[in-house]
């Protein structure tokens, strides 16, 4: 395995992203930016690689805690490490939190290791030969005029799969008004929204007659006794994404959920997520690959991996209004990202 050799420049800078529209989530949360700090690691040879922390509100994480963070990574160190497993012991080491810096590190790291090696991302995850999957764009809870022009948005981006946020009070308005407009798969994801087991699965009844195929994170993610009542009833596949950050997560969801979705944000990396991928397989769950609202940076990582899960749903690019990289290009609503251009 290759040993990153000489000394590695390490920069970064925050940012604060404005969004195409506001994005209301089912929690009660409104935003109209998004808080981003972007690494760039830089070698000898004049390799250049990006990584990102795109940070939401309820991971707790800022643009202050991911300086404190980076200011205690010894960047020297990370020329000692030949394999990522190696690199992740060190970050955790530091602290247990900052999931979304330490996926900074990761991705900017794993970048520059296929530029040295002289390999494609994809290629230096293992997941090249395997065929990329569509992904779905998301439409906060809106009203009808505003959910009919993100959806006409979305399918002029070229997607070709839909993810309905619910949980607001027009969960109904917003199926239908999605029904009205297009009959693509349609998955919904409630972010922790809904408090009424009874009236959450007379919802998911409801969503099954449209011909919704799956709902993620219907309750708060310690409700333990609600979705194992749920999961127990639902006729939909029901994922699990608050509710799972961590190897140890999953070990106590296991049997409460059908799915899990996988972020680099709230695992620390392609490391991370690959370790949480393979051992939810090994429980039989389905697995996604989701995203914040983030940059074509950490698309272009989550993308390298992204063949190896059930479902995507990495549209981050398309939220945003504004990033300092160009969007990907989507074919036939499938996300094509074999580098990153920056502005
Ligand atoms: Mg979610």
């Amino acid at each position: 395995m290759l040993q990153i050799h000489f000394a590695l420049q390490i920069h970064h800078e925050h940012l604060n992203l404005p969004l195409l529209h506001p994005f209301t989530l089912g929690n009660g949360s409104s935003r109209n930016h998004t808080a981003i700090t972007l690494l760039t690691l830089k070698d000898h040879a004049g390799n250049v690689a990006y990584g990102e922390a795109a940070m939401p509100p309820y991971l707790s994480e800022t643009h202050e805690t991911a300086s404190h963070f980076l200011q205690k990574v010894m960047v020297n160190k990370l020329l000692e490490f030949g394999e990522a497993v190696e690199l992740q012991h060190y970050l955790n080491q530091i602290d247990q939190d900052n999931t979304a810096t330490k996926a900074a590190i990761d991705m900017a790291w794993h970048s520059l290791k296929a530029q040295q090696e002289n390999c494609s991302l994809s290629e230096l995850m293992g997941s090249v030969l395997l065929n990329p999957k569509a992904s779905t764009f998301t439409i906060g809870i809106a009203k009808p005029q505003l959910i009919e022009q993100k959806l006409s948005e979305g399918l002029a981006f070229g997607f070709q799969r839909i993810k309905a946020k619910l949980g607001g009070n027009n969960d109904k308005e917003m199926i239908d008004t999605i029904r009205q407009h297009c009959s693509l798969p349609l998955f919904v994801d409630v972010n922790q929204g809904w408090k009424d087991k009874e009236a959450a699965l007379d919802m998911i009844y409801y969503l099954q007659e449209k011909q919704v195929l799956f709902v993620e994170q219907p309750f708060a993610k310690t409700d333990f006794r609600a979705q194992d009542w749920l999961v127990q009833r639902s006729p939909l596949p029901i994922f699990a994404d608050e509710a799972c950050q961590s190897i140890q997560d999953l070990e106590t969801l296991k049997n409460l959920y059908h799915g899990v979705n996988v972020k680099l944000m709230k695992c620390g990396g392609l490391h991370t997520a690959l370790e949480l991928q393979t051992k939810a397989k090994q429980y039989g769950l389905q697995t996604m690959i989701g995203c914040m609202t983030e940059t074509s940076c950490a698309t272009f990582a989550a993308c390298s991996i992204a063949p190896l899960f059930d479902f995507v749903d990495l549209d981050g690019p398309w939220i945003l209004a504004n990033q300092p990289f160009e969007r990907p290009v989507i074919n036939n609503g499938i996300i094509e990202i074999s580098n990153l251009d920056k502005k």
